[in-house]
């Protein structure tokens, strides 16, 4: 594939699947083969340079990539050393000159017991470091299933801000079963209020299928979060990170200013992303792809000078509206209606226009300026709303 260098930004996603345990929650690719096993973690580094290697030569992309993002998994259970091993690979291929934007995802525990992983990450110019919090509260790290503690958290989250030299965002789950509202304010926000950071992810827990949580709550041995106490803890939560100087920026992420995530953001916008590592999602051109998340299968298929891929899906022209739609209302600035109708010829102006009055009466979007976004209120309702949306568009298209 030819493409004109340098000229749009994209994104390198690389996927470090290993976890000490799995959390009671996580549906995510992720093993825990990888404890206590070196020569394991070395192959899976290997294959995912073999991948890059490859992946650079067939698609050109090296010169556009700005943003580096190493997620998981928890990518804080490689050892320094490991790291290094990691960065010494993408410095081979790709110059540290050209990204704009490095982030590091970790687990507090790993932190707490190898703080020298700092020292690598500051040597190698990370300028994010994503920390799995979760929760503060006891029983939330209980029902979460977290092996992190909230002493080892506070003690953590008072010296990570000396010690790692680029800024730091924290994520939170939400709305877990039994949560309330004096829990979220007696440990999450009491946390947030004494150990501030730059960026939050916050989501309102999802229960998949499979997971710890969901056959408990099948037993009955946990209750789930209700709706009205769900929505009382979001609401609660975003307007203290107001307080607390936060811009909401998008759906489930709030920033300092000027602190969003740059990587994320060119997703969401729909630039082109490539993912290496098992599991891991690209998107360029119109083909979006993902890699198998079995482990063995991944490294065997590159060591064979395989391709890893498990699906591929074309992006069509309705795949694309569609995403556009649901991306854009998903950020703070929403969506330009003009700028829309000229890139999908979709004009929801007039095609949505009845909807669009009847949620702004209720308080759940707002437009300006032909320029539409949803309230804090009504991303409570996203889900929902934004599947009324598509399918009155979608109607639209048949007629
Ligand atoms: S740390 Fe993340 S990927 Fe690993 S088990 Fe927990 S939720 Fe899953």
């Amino acid at each position: 594939m030819s493409r004109q260098k340098g000229t749009k930004p994209a994104g390198l996603y690389i996927h470090i699947p290993f976890c000490q345990s799995k959390c009671g929650y996580c549906s995510f690719v992720m093993t825990t083969r990888g404890r206590g096993d070196d020569q394991l973690r070395l192959s899976l580094l290997e294959a995912i340079e073999l991948e890059l290697i490859h992946q650079l030569n067939r698609y050109g992309i090296s010169q556009n990539l700005q943003t580096l993002y190493i997620g998981g998994g928890t990518p804080s259970q490689l050892s320094a050393a490991e790291i290094d091993f990691l960065f010494h690979i993408i410095k081979k291929h790709l110059p540290s000159t050209q990204w704009q934007e490095i982030t590091f995802e970790c687990n507090p525990e790993d932190i707490s017991k190898r703080p020298e992983i700092i020292n690598q990450l500051n040597k190698h110019e990370v300028s994010r470091l994503s920390v799995g919090i979760q929760s503060m509260s006891p029983k939330g790290l209980s029902v979460l299933d977290r092996l992190a503690h909230r002493e080892q958290i506070n003690e953590l989250t008072k010296w990570l801000p000396k010690e790692f030299s680029g800024s730091l965002s924290y994520d939170f789950i939400l709305a877990w079963p039994e949560q309330d509202l004096a829990e979220l304010l007696k440990y999450d926000i009491a946390f947030l209020e004494s150990n501030q950071c730059q960026h939050i992810s916050s989501y309102l827990l999802n229960i998949e299928e499979k997971t710890k949580i969901y056959h408990s709550l099948k037993k009955g041995r946990i209750e789930s979060c209700s709706e009205d106490i769900s929505t009382s803890i979001w609401l609660k939560w975003q307007s203290c990170l107001k307080e607390l100087d936060y811009e909401h920026y998008e759906i489930s992420n709030f920033c300092k200013k000027g602190h969003f995530s740059l990587h994320n953001t060119l997703t969401w916008r729909g630039f082109e992303y490539l993912g290496v590592g098992p599991g891991a999602v690209s998107q360029i051109g119109n083909v979006r792809w993902s890699n198998s998340g079995r482990l063995s299968y991944y490294m065997d298929k590159l060591k064979a000078k395989k391709s890893p891929v498990q699906s591929a899906e074309y992006l069509t022209t309705e795949i694309q509206w569609q995403e556009a739609l649901m991306l854009g209302l998903r950020h703070r600035e929403g969506l330009s209606m003009p700028d829309y109708h000229h890139k999908h010829n979709l004009n929801i102006s007039k095609i949505l226009s009845q909807d669009f009055q009847e949620l702004c009466a209720k308080g759940f979007l707002s437009i300006c300026q032909e320029n539409v976004k949803f309230t804090e209120e009504g991303w409570l309702f996203f889900d929902d709303i934004i599947t009324d949306l598509m399918l009155k568009l979608e109607n639209s298209k048949i007629m």
